[in-house]
């Protein structure tokens, strides 16, 4: 007979999203049966197993321990809590800019509560370099940004699941299969059992982006999809960087390209970090770490700049081309690719010979090629036309030397259709965090949690 148990509410996915549904109902709503189902493990069991000596690859483990776990994608990231509505998502056009702020600054105050405290929080307000950025047709972004550093956010998670685990229910290397309505229920099936709950929170983030299409197309809620980042991640020494980061440790930036007039920002910035390999279904692409550990710390700084691809009707698979580019990276170089500026502008491939000679020493063992053969010229162009731009603020980032790994990818699910409560057309299913389309952030993800735990604690009382 099937194992099937029966909650008050389901949350499906214990990323950030996830775990703030949960913490919130708990806390609002203490009565409550509450089971969280996620696909990867528990927080202390999440290890990948690429250590850059015997494994150097994906070796595509049937969960990925780091997208997948308790602290969702979030759960190895550095931890940067960025405050404010003009990126990270767009929570604010269902909820309102103001309720928006809100709830980031309470969840930056639950973090700083389970140890998170002594961390910095940095803030774009009265800088002089916003004016320097308008000077050079580049834009700064505003926000305020809590860095936890990869190392603290661990240990806020480690604390956030410690008091979780006392009231609510969670189930680990469950992955969720079917998600269907039984009357006025939700029933969560997955191997080995099922679990019915009347109100049902899916908070699947990227990783759980094809499931989630299928239960949308399966209960008829309708989505759409045309958006993908593409770009490369810039590696360069922290001194060049180092006035925007001190002052600010994550800028974003954004240049009009004088080509094509395409928007290309900064996007993701460690300063004195490190670069790192991402696995998304199977496709390497790049990324960053930095650590609050001054032991770790190391002596470049990198960033990612990206160019957004909107698509028009009839192309509907925008994720589908940014796989692609990346899975040509791949092809060409079994991983990430990485070039030097100067090789990159007389259109030649970098060796490792030119890499080792030069004098950023990468922080990624990264495949020396040629990006060019790699990324369309629209996009490329655009990240030179960028990178001659941050020179103007930053001199020394167009240098010979600087390196470019490619590529970096940033997939946006498609947006699903929900009301202003993140509700769905059906009646207790909310969508909330990456997987919705709402959010691409650690903070807003969160918030999207609190809001809609909120609502659902509104409806019990
Ligand atoms: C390397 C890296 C660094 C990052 N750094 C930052 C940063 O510094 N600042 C920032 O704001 N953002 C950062 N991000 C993005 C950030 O991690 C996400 O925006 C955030 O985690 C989204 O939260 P979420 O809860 O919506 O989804 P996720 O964190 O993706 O969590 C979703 C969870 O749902 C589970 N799941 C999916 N499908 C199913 C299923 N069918 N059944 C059961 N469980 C399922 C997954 O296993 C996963 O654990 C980073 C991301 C990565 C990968």
């Amino acid at each position: 007979m099937e194992n099937r148990k029966k909650y008050d509410v389901m949350i499906i996915g214990a990323g950030p999203g996830g775990i703030f549904s949960a913490w919130e109902l708990r806390h609002l709503c203490p009565d409550l049966r509450i089971a969280v189902l996620e696909a990867g493990h528990e927080l202390k069991k999440r290890k990948c197993p690429i250590d850059g000596e015997k494994i150097k690859t994906c070796i595509g483990c049937r969960v990925c321990s780091i997208m997948n776990g308790f602290g969702g994608a979030g759960a190895f990231s550095d931890g940067k809590y960025n405050i404010t509505n003009d990126f990270g998502g767009t929570l604010y056009r269902y909820i309102g800019r103001e309720k928006a702020l809100e709830l980031m600054h309470y969840v930056d105050r639950i973090n700083t509560s389970h140890g998170g405290g002594g961390t910095h929080m940095y803030s774009t307000a009265g800088t002089e370099l916003k004016k320097v950025c308008m000077q050079n047709k580049l834009t700064l972004l505003e926000a305020s940004v809590r860095h936890l550093g990869t190392d603290i956010n661990y240990v806020v998670l480690e604390n956030l699941y410690e008091e979780l685990l006392s009231s609510v229910d969670f189930f680990f290397d469950t992955k969720v299969e079917s998600l269907a309505k039984n009357g006025e229920e939700y029933l969560a099936s997955f191997e080995g059992g099922s679990i019915l709950a009347d109100t049902c929170i899916v908070s699947a983030g990227r990783s759980g982006s094809k499931w989630l299409e299928k239960v949308c197309s399966d209960l008829k809620i309708p989505t759409k999809s045309n958006r993908v980042d593409i770009g490369v991640r810039v590696e360069i020494p922290a001194v060049i960087f180092s006035h925007i980061t001190d002052e600010l440790y994550e800028s974003k930036i954004v240049y009009r390209t004088e080509k094509f007039e395409d928007n290309v920002r900064t996007f993701c910035m460690n300063p004195r970090g490190i670069v790192v390999n991402e696995n998304t279904n199977g496709i390497i692409t790049v990324n960053g770490h930095s650590f609050e550990d001054e032991e770790r710390k190391t002596e470049n700084t990198n960033f990612a700049l990206l160019v957004s691809k909107h698509f028009s009707e009839p192309f509907k698979d925008s994720n589908g081309y940014g796989e692609s580019i990346a899975r040509l990276s791949n092809m060409l170089g079994g991983g990430v690719i990485v070039q030097r500026f100067g090789d990159l502008e007389r259109g030649r491939r970098s060796t490792r010979k030119r890499i080792e000679e030069g004098t950023v020493h990468p922080t990624l063992n990264a495949t020396p090629g040629d990006l060019s053969l790699v990324l369309p010229k629209r996009i490329l162009d655009g990240i030179i036309e960028m990178i001659y731009a941050l020179d103007r603020i930053a001199p020394g980032t167009a240098n010979d030397d600087t390196l470019l790994y490619g590529v970096e990818v940033k997939f946006y699910n498609m947006e699903v259709e929900v009301d202003r409560n993140l509700e769905t057309l059906h009646k207790g299913l909310y969508m909330i965090g990456d997987g919705s389309g709402v959010t691409h952030s650690l903070s807003h993800a969160s918030a999207s949690g609190v809001y809609v735990a909120r609502r659902i604690a509104e409806r019990e009382a």
